[in-house]
């Protein structure tokens, strides 16, 4: 990666104040306001994540105006479903060429906040319900880009998981849940693949703006991962007080150019309420990511957009999940097919908003059916969501006529977008009168959905399959062809739970948030399948789930130990089969659960997942290690990651619900949390020390209450779980005159010491 030459130190002392305030914000739009005389050009950031958009006219952060063409490839909410880092790192690396072709310093994203419910906005850009999932794609997507000395911005720094007034709102989350939830894709990006910026997000946590917050932006970020990058805002986030979000650590104010705000700085440091180092500190963060660029840029790089459609189209291959096949699917070419849905002409293949790229050109199922026995009905028109009439027979009449209809449905542009959360999971209305229509009068019906998150399925029954395309991007056309033609064989699977129902997801009841604005995520860590597992609930498709035209066996799960301490690894192997008749992949996930842990946890969370190819008939054996992370919660008491002594279930798995087989390692935890005994303790918790034992025994042998026959009244469970409930302070107070003076603080003296 790129080498710094210049000296940023001595570039920093011939700066001035002003110069110095400059750089910490863009100096307009896109740009960065650097000192050029001191020879420091200025350098260009642009939108991200899958896609290039490089404004070069009109600028604007909803992805209103136009910009450059570039590759539209696959969305997050579809390419997290290839549960596949070599991809990512492969897409990253078209990406970071491509910036480098446009001159591009910095692209903006991966965009990697967790999916809390299904009606996220953005959720079409995001990449998962599962922290760890998008962790691991994330890294490999900033090693890409970063591969080509272009850096990436980190986004949307952090529990910014919805659009419902996402400039104020407050997300008011628990530490536990903010660490092992929200917090950990970041810490996995930062700690493992250095990103050069991070974006935070408009939001406030726990009631302090992300711009501001410098437990987030320097306690957590720097200090503990080890951040060395600088931060940037999102496009308006910077609060009114300039010089505190300079002091929480946050660096560079986009867009600009925010002269107000610059001249706060300045003023700060002339009438000595800001240290000049704070200020040359966040210049240096800056100026240290401008010049690994500048110093290492490739204008001479070309784009070959023929070859990033056919990256675009791979992607989309890896990616789309089948989610139901009675048997209908690969389609044959000699079949006659009726094409059904407006989708199957014009595509949706992208979503709304900044992340919008003027794509170089779409491929739609009906241009790549071009020589195959089709015939089309448009079903429904994209600008209403009410049924036509003349519309529905089109479609049924097509349908009739042809041996398989294949109805391609979705979510609209209007109803799915940054800038706006949705308001149900059901596709419009005439979406799903189509699907309805349709096959009503052709048994050999198959639907194929476009859309960026998950939906619900009324007519699941009465169709034979269903293929899941999201925002395929650019190629979407062909890739869904591949697939429904098996010339690929599907292997994406769901990196997101499909409830029954809106109201089945945790975090239904509160959020939209309060009339003060607040969102408490109030389900805690029960964020997707953690949730819908505890509750043992019954879900339409699982996280983790996905279909192929082939079947796989796994067999021989090994450990390479059964006993070890939280400092060691665990080796975990399992064998996977291909079953059937053709050539497949599959996504192997490892689920860690401890079914006797005395915390609130989830029964199982993903640590592991590898993505494996399998010629029929062909075994491969996959190996994974866990460390002490994949055992562990964030215990609040601590301020640490701990596991807890006691036995783990490793589960090899073919989705979240399909546990194929299970082993025990028993892990022993090395932290010494050292209980301190007050009056409040329980008798059940002293007992478990052996000076309480002793000492805390002799007392209870005086004890009335102890020696009541609870037995004789039928209690006696229920008196020996209040015996053991009981606090010190009652215990003393029962034991009347029996227990002398004093008894209760030496006891304590005793177990403290
Ligand atoms: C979005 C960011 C985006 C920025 C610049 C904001 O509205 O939240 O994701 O990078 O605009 O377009």
């Amino acid at each position: 990666m790129g080498v710094v030459c210049m000296d940023v130190k001595s570039i920093i002392s011939q700066m001035t104040l002003e110069e110095k305030a400059a750089l910490c914000s863009g100096k307009d739009f896109w740009h960065l306001d650097t000192p050029q005389r001191l020879g420091i050009e200025s350098v260009m950031v642009s939108d991200g994540p899958c896609g290039i958009r490089k404004q070069s006219d009109a600028a604007d952060h909803l992805g209103l105006n136009a910009s450059v063409p570039a590759t539209s490839y696959p969305t997050g909410s579809c390419m997290a479903c290839s549960f596949d880092r070599e991809l990512f790192r492969r897409s990253g690396e078209v990406l970071g060429h491509a910036c480098q072709a446009e001159n591009l310093s910095v692209l903006l994203g991966p965009a990697i906040n967790i999916k809390r419910s299904p009606l996220g906005g953005r959720n079409f850009e995001y990449l998962s319900e599962d922290p760890y999932l998008t962790g691991e794609l994330a890294k490999s997507y900033i090693n890409g880009v970063q591969r080509q000395n272009v850096g990436v911005s980190v986004k949307h720094f952090a529990a910014n998981s919805q659009e419902y007034n996402r400039m104020s709102s407050d997300s008011v989350v628990d530490e536990r849940t903010l660490r092992e939830i929200y917090l950990s894709a970041f810490e996995t990006a930062v700690k493992d693949s250095k990103p050069w910026t991070i974006m935070c997000s408009y939001n406030r946590i726990n009631g302090t703006f992300a711009a501001e917050n410098k437990r987030l932006l320097t306690d957590i970020l720097r200090d503990e991962w080890g951040f060395d990058g600088y931060v940037m805002s999102d496009w308006g986030a910077t609060t009114a007080d300039r010089v505190k979000c300079l002091e929480a650590g946050m660096e560079l104010e986009m867009p600009g150019k925010n002269a107000a705000n610059d001249k706060q700085i300045v003023d700060a440091v002339n009438n000595g309420t800001l240290d000049i180092k704070v200020l040359d500190t966040a210049v240096e963060r800056i100026l240290n990511i401008v010049l690994k660029y500048t110093e290492n840029k490739q204008p001479e790089t070309k784009i070959d957009f023929e070859a990033d459609h056919e990256e675009a189209r791979k992607i989309a291959d890896e990616s789309m999940v089948l989610l139901k096949n009675d048997g209908i699917l690969p389609l044959k070419r000699s079949q006659k097919l009726a094409f059904i849905g407006k989708f199957a002409e014009t595509p949706r293949f992208q979503g709304g908003g900044s992340s919008h790229v003027n794509s170089y050109k779409v491929t739609s199922a009906l241009e790549a059916a071009k020589g195959l026995d089709v015939t089309y009905a448009p079903g429904y028109d994209t600008n209403t969501t009410e049924s036509d009439e003349a519309l529905l027979e089109e479609a049924q009449e097509a349908a009739k006529n042809a041996d398989v209809a294949v109805v391609f449905v979705g979510i609209t542009d209007a109803m799915e977008s940054e800038g706006m959360d949705r308001r149900t999971l059901s596709m419009p209305k005439n979406h799903e009168a189509l699907v309805k229509a349709v096959s009503e009068v052709q048994k050999n019906t198959v639907v194929v959905v476009m859309c960026g998150g998950c939906i619900t399925m009324p007519w699941i029954d009465d169709v034979r399959g269903v293929l899941y395309a999201y925002l395929g991007g650019e190629a979407v056309g062909t890739a869904t062809l591949d697939l429904l033609f098996g010339d690929v064989n599907p292997s994406g699977k769901l990196a997101e739970t499909f409830p029954r129902r809106l109201e089945d997801n945790p975090s239904y009841l509160y959020f939209f948030g309060d009339e003060q604005n607040k969102t408490e995520y109030r389900e805690g860590v029960f964020v997707g399948y953690r949730y819908y597992d505890k509750k043992n609930m019954d879900v339409l498709f699982p996280f983790g789930y996905g279909l192929s035209y082939t079947t796989f066996e796994y067999s021989n799960l090994t450990l390479d130990k059964s006993e070890m301490n939280d400092t060691d690894t665990l080796t975990v192997s399992v064998n996977v089969r291909n079953t059937g008749k053709v050539k497949g992949k599959e996504v192997v996930q490892l689920y860690v659960g401890m079914p006797e842990s005395h915390t609130i946890r989830p029964v199982k969370e993903l640590r592991g997942f590898e993505k494996v190819e399998l010629e029929p008939g062909e075994e491969k054996t996959v190996t994974f290690t866990l460390a002490k992370r994949a055992f562990a919660y964030y215990r609040t008491d601590i301020s640490d990651w701990y596991v807890e002594s006691g036995d783990y279930t490793i589960m090899a798995a073919k989705s979240s619900r399909d546990i194929a087989c299970t082993a025990t390692v028993n892990v022993t935890s090395t932290t010494q949390i050292k209980r301190v005994y007050t009056m409040n303790s329980t008798i059940e918790e002293i007992m478990e020390s052996p000076v309480g034992r002793e000492i805390l025994g002799k007392m209870m042998a005086q004890n009335p209450l102890a020696q009541a026959d609870a037995d004789d009244i039928g209690m006696g469970e229920a008196m020996a779980r209040m015996m053991a409930e009981m606090p010190l302070r009652a215990l003393l107070s029962f034991g009347g005159d029996s227990v002398p003076a004093g008894a209760g603080e030496m006891l304590l003296k005793q177990l403290n010491a």
